[in-house]
């Protein structure tokens, strides 16, 4: 996938903006990580990732490849050129995931006690990063099979979560 049409694929970010009900807080911000995301390189999931303390921005974040380097869309990346099937072989992506960035983007006194909201509910990798990156709240939009197991970690590890489907 090379682009994305907002509208088609992200009903919940053209509902936000389409002129509705103002929005809440936590609307506006899941909004600001599926913008985010349609600037991912990703062959397979597109993601986006906002980290925010008091009502204010302090990174964003989406999944692609180092700086400098290349994207797994551009032939950069030994698992897409392979085609693995889903659910196999990550650790061949070169991705940094969303979260990831976001927190690589970061200052650690900046995400002290801040919520990160992402478009898609952290993965195994992420939500180990996020248990030691101080940031105290996930706010995640869609799930995957499976996530169960990575929310009950990040509990675990005395995080808030939250979840939001995506409204009709
Ligand atoms: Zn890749
Ligand atoms: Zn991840």
């Amino acid at each position: 996938m090379t682009d994305v049409t907002p509208g088609a694929a992200r009903p919940f970010l053209t509902a936000a903006a389409s002129g509705g009900p103002r929005g809440d807080w936590d609307r506006y911000f899941l909004t600001l990580a599926e913008a985010a995301a349609t600037r991912s390189t990703c062959t397979n999931r597109q993601v986006g990732a906002v980290i925010v303390k008091d009502r204010h921005t302090v990174a964003t974040g989406y999944n692609g490849g180092p700086r400098s380097y290349g994207h797994c869309n551009e032939g950069a990346c030994p698992r897409s050129n392979t085609g693995a099937a889903t659910g196999f072989d990550y650790s061949d992506c070169i991705a940094i995931h969303a979260e990831a960035n976001a927190i690589l983007f970061s200052s650690p006194a900046d995400r002290q006690g801040a919520t990160l909201y992402t478009s898609t509910f952290p993965c195994w990798e992420c939500a180990k990063l996020l248990a030691n990156s101080g940031i105290a709240e996930v706010v995640a939009h869609a799930t995957y099979d499976g996530h169960d197991r990575v929310k009950t970690f990040l509990q675990d590890a005395g995080l808030r979560v939250r979840v939001h489907a995506t409204p009709a």
